[in-house]
């Protein structure tokens, strides 16, 4: 009996071991600006086997939360695949002040690379300002015959996932709406990519109409399709359907046009299809990774907001090329021959004219003036003009000139953070002095510290209340449209969901952080944890028995 059971264990063992090291490929699937009560509120109108499909059979993560500030894309990507937090991996936002060139910068702009596939300038990026690895760069590092791919509308989308490693990294060019990546990737662009652009789908797209994939009095779950807070492209003046692409693109081959519609996540979606057929993914004994990031549903969001019927058609939509996407890996792969998970980069919070409309707290910081009246202020009780730029909520000084005159950096910092929070609208301020010395103790504080960098981020940082926006100035299109950054749970809440090999169906309820994703894959695939990660391991994913 008990040589049996020794027996039986043995085999468990051995059952589990296997399960956990066939699958031919891993694929990280973001969706941008995805907001957690998509899932359950365009449930209905879902296919049975695109998002459905993942939330009945998979393990859905049902609280998963970014845990710092500020949340947007670059920062959100970088976090998914490196496991860590953006003081940590280095992207402390999509842009932000540069000293040494005392410029703005691009998260993943290099100038030292150059475009190719297009004579613009789009391709001359590179992953160079992350500071750890990435999930797909550990798994190449192990394994450098592991095929990484990685591909977005963004540049930054597909740049960050893929790493400083990936076998291919492409990305939208808006000025001749081909897939293109820069020399730090590849010489030249492969066939198959050639070919694909050379089928010119966003030139065909851009004849099309964006109608409601059903009749439009059948969208219940958002809001009257027209809506005073939404953004008018181009020449339409209300904000309602159809879009009819060929009227509205005025100026020749308007590719922004094109991926503000659901035919981007199409083209992507056929992309990717390509890009698993002609690189050969998931045909050997090395498991490959395929990161695809969906930029659409952000750009959509940011013109209509989450309440609006252009974002439940966008995402009814999106299930459908969620659907191929998983039959094909099904068909080509089996049901446990490959990994899938599929999260966002941030949610967003409601336009927040609409939040005051609706007697809901929430409203606009105009910064212009009150940036001006704070360099004033400043100048006057400082005698120098110390404040040199203003980027994501971070004030930066002149920190040279405030080291070689021997002024008072903390009193400085002191000064304007207690003029900031004067400021309607201003939750809390924090100077790098304490953001350096953070404790847990304040659940606020410690989101801006761990998206905090002595050299990259400024010497104050503030937050707004919840429902708040910063604006330039106040004008009628300042308060159409919407954003995301904050820490509050309108953009922090997303959708986590796993399916595929040794996956169970299961809802977690527990918190998960945006950063224990990656440390989960370092153990479906066996290796070393990477470089600064810090999230850890979901147990409940990898616990299948
Ligand atoms: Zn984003």
């Amino acid at each position: 009996m008990k040589k049996l059971n020794t027996l039986f264990l043995l085999i468990l063992i051995q059952f589990s071991y296997a399960q956990k090291n066939n699958s031919k490929i891993v694929v990280g699937v973001v969706v941008d600006q995805m907001c957690y009560d998509y899932l359950y509120r365009f449930q209905g109108k879902f296919s049975k086997n695109g998002f459905n499909k993942l939330m009945q059979k998979g393990t859905n993560c049902r609280n998963t939360n970014y845990n710092y500030v500020p949340t947007y894309t670059g920062p959100g990507h970088a976090s998914i695949y490196t496991g860590t937090t953006p003081d940590n991996h280095g992207i402390v936002g999509n842009e932000w002040y540069d000293r040494n060139r005392r410029e703005v910068v691009n998260c993943v702009t290099d100038k030292a690379y150059s475009s190719i596939g297009t004579s613009s300038k789009e391709g001359e990026r590179s992953p160079k300002t992350l500071k750890t690895y990435t999930i797909t760069d550990q798994l190449k590092m192990t394994y450098p015959s592991a095929n990484v791919i990685s591909l977005s509308i963004k540049d930054r989308s597909a740049i960050l996932p893929g790493g400083h490693l990936s076998n291919g990294s492409y990305w939208f060019d808006y000025s001749t709406g081909k897939m293109i990546t820069s020399n730090y990737f590849k010489k030249e662009l492969p066939n198959w990519v050639n070919d694909f652009n050379a089928t010119k789908k966003p030139d065909e797209a851009l004849l099309k109409t964006w109608e409601t994939y059903y009749p439009i009095e059948s969208y219940t779950e958002s809001g009257a399709d027209d809506s005073p807070y939404e953004v008018l492209i181009s020449t339409k003046n209300k904000p309602i359907f159809p879009y009819d692409l060929k009227e509205l693109n005025i100026n020749a081959k308007d590719y922004s046009l094109f991926s503000i519609t659901p035919f981007a996540n199409t083209f992507l979606t056929d992309f990717a299809l390509e890009a698993i057929k002609n690189e050969n993914l998931g045909t050997d004994s090395q498991t490959d990774f395929l990161c695809i990031s969906y930029s659409t549903p952000d750009i959509v969001g940011h013109a209509f907001g989450p309440y609006s019927v252009e974002i439940e058609d966008t995402y009814i939509r999106l299930d459908q090329d969620i659907a191929r996407l998983i039959q094909t890996l099904e068909a080509k792969f089996g049901k446990n021959g490959f990994t899938l998970f599929l999260t966002a980069d941030h949610a967003v919070v409601p336009i927040p004219q609409s939040l005051i409309d609706q007697k809901l707290p929430g409203g606009y910081l105009f910064l212009e003036e009150k940036l001006s009246h704070l360099k004033k202020d400043v100048k006057a009780k400082f005698e120098f003009d110390l404040i040199e730029a203003e980027e994501n909520q971070n004030i930066y000084l002149k920190r040279s000139l405030i080291d070689s005159l021997y002024l008072p950096k903390k009193a400085i910092e002191t000064f304007i953070a207690n003029e900031i929070r004067t400021w309607d609208g201003v939750k809390a301020v924090y100077t790098s002095e304490e953001l350096e010395n953070a404790l847990s103790s304040n659940n606020w504080l410690e989101m801006v510290s761990k998206g905090y960098r002595f050299d990259r981020s400024g010497e104050v940082i503030f937050i707004l209340e919840p429902g708040y926006l910063t604006k330039n100035e106040d004008k009628p299109s300042s308060h159409k449209g919407t954003s995301h950054g904050s820490a509050f749970n309108y953009d922090t809440h997303v959708p986590l969901i796993w399916y595929g090999n040794g996956i169970r169906k299961q809802e977690i309820f527990r918190p998960i952080e945006i950063i224990d994703i990656a440390p989960t894959l370092i153990h479906i695939l066996n290796l070393q944890r990477s470089g600064a990660m810090t999230g850890n391991p979901i147990m409940e994913i990898l616990n299948q028995n």
